[in-house]
C-alpha cells in the first residue's frame, strides 16, 4: 500500500463541500481520550453552539457520530413504534428515504407525494393528518435532490394542530438559509456536517424538543437501533451525573465540527445566509445569462443547490466528466426521475464564493461549447459581474 493522496477539487455538488483549510488543521490535532475532562469541556461547548445554530436553547442538541441519514434515522427509529401512524411528505429522493425508514420502524406509512421539483403543499399535508390520529409528520426542509425549498414554519404549524410531532430534515437548509427551530416549535431536527456547515461527512447534528424527548422516554418498546436510541445516549452526551461509556465518539471529527461552528459564529449566522443569497442570485443570472434554464421555480429555489435544466441535444455526465477533467470541478447529477435531464450545482459553505460562481460557470459554458451548444462565457460572467455590483 501506499499513502492516499487525493486529486484537488472544487466540490460544486450536492455535498460534501470544500472544506476550509482551518477546518482540515482542526482534524489533524492529537487525538485524546473522549473521557478526558478537555474533551469533555469541548462536547459541552458544541451541544451550546448547536443550540444557538438551531435556534433551539430549549432543545437538547448533539452531534450523532455518522452522516446526515443518522440523523434521519434517530428522528424516526426513536419516535416511531410499531402501529404508530406516521404522514411523510415526498417531494425527492430524500422524502421517500424518510417513509422507507418509517416503514421498517413498524409505522403505518401515509406518503403525501409531489412532483419533484415543487415544494410541499401544506394544505395536503394537512388533510393527510386530518384523517386519523398521526404520531408523527415528516419532511425535508430543503431538498437537496431537487433544489426545493418547503415551508418549514407551515408545515410544523400543520403538525402541531394535529398533535403531531414534526421531523424536518435541515441537512442542506442549515447555515445556509434560516432554521428557526423554536419560531417553527419543531419537534426532531437534524442535519448534516458536509452540506452548509462546510465539515466533513461523518456528523449529524440533531435537535429534540421536550415533547420529542418525552415521547423517546415513554416508549412502550425499546428503540430498534441500538447505536442511535437516546434514552441511551443521554448518559453518553447529557452530563447529569457524570458522563458513561456508550460508544466512542469521533474525537478528531469533532475538532472539525468545533472548527466550523467558530467559522460561522466569526462570520454571522446572517451574514452566512445573505451570502448564499448573493451567490446563488449571481450564479443564476450566469446561467440564464448563458442561455440555460433552471427547474425549480424562483419563489421556491434553495440558493445552496441549484438545479439546471440540461439543455436538448446536450449529454449531461459528458459535461460534468468535461468539468472534471478539465477543472477540477465537480458538480452533482440528477437523480431518480431527473436523472440525465439536470445538473445540480452546490453553492454550500465554503463553496458560496464569487469565485467559485465563475468558475463553474466559465468551466460549464466551456463543456456545452465542446458539445456544440453555443454558451456565452462572457456573457454569463458579465451577467455576475453585475448582479455582484448592484
Ligand atoms: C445529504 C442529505 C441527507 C443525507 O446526508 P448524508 O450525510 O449523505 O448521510 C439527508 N437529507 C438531505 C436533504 C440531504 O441533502
Amino acid at each position: 500500500m501506499q499513502t492516499f493522496q487525493p486529486p484537488r477539487r472544487i466540490l460544486m455538488g450536492p455535498g460534501p463541500s470544500d472544506v476550509s483549510p482551518r477546518v482540515l488543521g482542526a482534524l489533524a490535532r492529537p487525538t485524546i481520550g473522549h473521557l478526558d475532562p478537555a474533551f469533555q469541556a469541548l462536547m459541552e461547548e458544541i451541544k451550546g453552539a448547536l443550540q444557538r445554530l438551531f435556534n433551539a436553547p430549549d432543545h437538547a442538541c448533539v452531534p450523532l457520530p455518522a452522516p446526515g441519514t443518522a440523523g434521519m434515522e434517530a428522528a424516526i427509529m426513536n419516535l416511531l413504534e410499531p402501529g404508530d401512524r406516521a404522514v411523510i411528505a415526498v417531494n425527492g429522493a430524500f422524502g421517500g428515504r424518510m417513509a422507507d425508514m418509517a416503514g421498517r420502524a413498524g409505522a403505518t406509512v401515509v406518503t403525501v407525494d409531489h412532483d419533484w421539483g415543487q415544494p410541499v403543499d401544506p394544505a395536503r399535508v394537512e388533510a393527510a393528518l386530518a384523517e386519523a390520529p398521526t404520531k408523527v409528520l415528516a419532511f425535508v426542509h430543503a431538498e437537496t435532490s431537487t433544489g426545493a425549498r418547503s415551508d418549514a414554519a407551515s408545515l410544523c404549524a400543520v403538525a402541531r394542530r394535529h398533535g403531531a410531532l414534526s421531523v424536518v430534515d435541515c441537512v442542506t437548509s442549515l447555515g445556509g438559509i434560516v432554521v428557526d427551530v423554536a419560531g417553527w416549535d419543531a419537534d426532531v431536527v437534524y442535519s448534516g456536517t458536509q452540506k452548509c456547515l462546510s465539515a466533513p461527512p461523518g456528523l449529524s447534528p440533531i435537535a429534540l424538543s421536550k415533547r420529542a424527548q418525552a415521547a423517546i422516554s415513554g416508549r412502550k418498546e425499546k428503540v430498534r437501533n441500538w447505536l442511535l436510541d437516546f434514552n441511551l445516549l443521554r448518559s453518553y452526551w447529557g452530563g447529569e451525573g457524570g458522563r458513561t461509556y456508550h460508544h466512542t465518539a469521533p474525537i478528531n471529527a469533532l475538532y472539525g465540527l468545533h472548527e466550523a461552528l467558530v467559522a460561522i459564529f466569526e462570520e454571522g449566522q446572517q451574514a452566512a445566509i445573505v451570502r448564499h443569497a448573493r451567490m446563488h442570485e449571481a450564479l443564476v443570472a450566469g446561467l440564464e445569462a448563458a442561455g440555460l434554464k433552471m427547474l425549480v421555480a424562483e419563489p421556491h429555489r434553495l440558493p445552496q443547490l441549484n438545479t439546471v435544466l440540461v439543455p436538448e441535444g446536450v449529454d449531461e455526465a459528458a459535461a460534468r466528466a468535461h468539468v472534471l477533467k478539465t477543472w477540477d470541478l465537480e458538480i452533482g447529477a440528477g437523480l431518480g426521475p431527473l436523472k440525465g435531464k439536470v445538473w445540480r450545482i452546490g453553492l454550500m459553505g465554503a463553496s458560496a464564493t464569487a469565485w467559485h460562481v465563475r468558475l463553474c460557470l466559465t468551466a460549464l459554458c466551456e463543456a456545452l461549447a465542446a458539445q456544440g451548444f453555443a454558451a456565452d462565457a462572457r456573457a454569463a460572467l458579465a451577467a455576475v459581474d453585475a448582479k455582484l455590483a448592484a
